[in-house]
């Protein structure tokens, strides 16, 4: 189809701003020097709030990572530093679970939050005899997580444990 290309702004790096017609023809222009100040006040600003962002999370892996998947300490040990390392960000909580060989295990969440904004929150599944696991809940999992959990208990009655009972006389 011939059509006078109507171009629209569609990206740009830190030189080239980029536009896109509807047909998918595309052309760039180089910056302005104006516009590429513009830019870098921008990443600025963003470098600035992700370091806000995910402040107590970069600081969790500083402490306690060596990699993406490796650890300085696992099991008890990592688990008594976490529990002391939280007890310094008053935003991060700590719950109580289970390992796998009904050991007791915790979940520490950690929110990626600023002052008005909140992208999510990081989970760390830590065990006294297996290595760590990490998850991440976005806003909208919350509620998923929260109504499975909640149909679940709603479904049942905590077991009550009824004990063997004797008497004096022997039976
Ligand atoms: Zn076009």
């Amino acid at each position: 189809m011939k059509h006078k290309h109507r171009f629209r702004y569609s990206g740009h790096n830190v030189k080239e701003i980029h536009f896109r017609c509807k047909c998918g023809e595309r052309k760039s222009r180089e910056a302005t020097d104006k516009e590429k100040k513009r830019i870098k006040d921008d990443w600025d600003k963003f470098e600035k709030r992700s370091a806000q962002m995910h402040r107590i999370a970069w600081d969790f892996d500083k402490r306690f990572k060596t990699g993406p998947d490796t650890w300085k300490k696992t099991g008890f040990e990592l688990m008594s530093a976490v529990g002391k390392w939280a007890q310094k960000h008053p935003t991060v909580i700590e719950t109580s679970c289970d390992d796998y060989c009904a050991a007791g295990a915790t979940l520490v969440m950690i929110p990626h939050e600023t002052r008005g904004e909140y992208w999510g929150t990081t989970v760390y599944f830590l065990q006294q005899f297996g290595p760590p696991a990490e998850f991440f809940f976005y806003p909208g999992n919350h509620e998923e997580v929260l109504s499975a959990l909640n149909k679940i208990k709603r479904r049942f009655r905590e077991p009550k444990h009824r004990g063997l009972k004797f008497t004096m006389k022997p039976t």
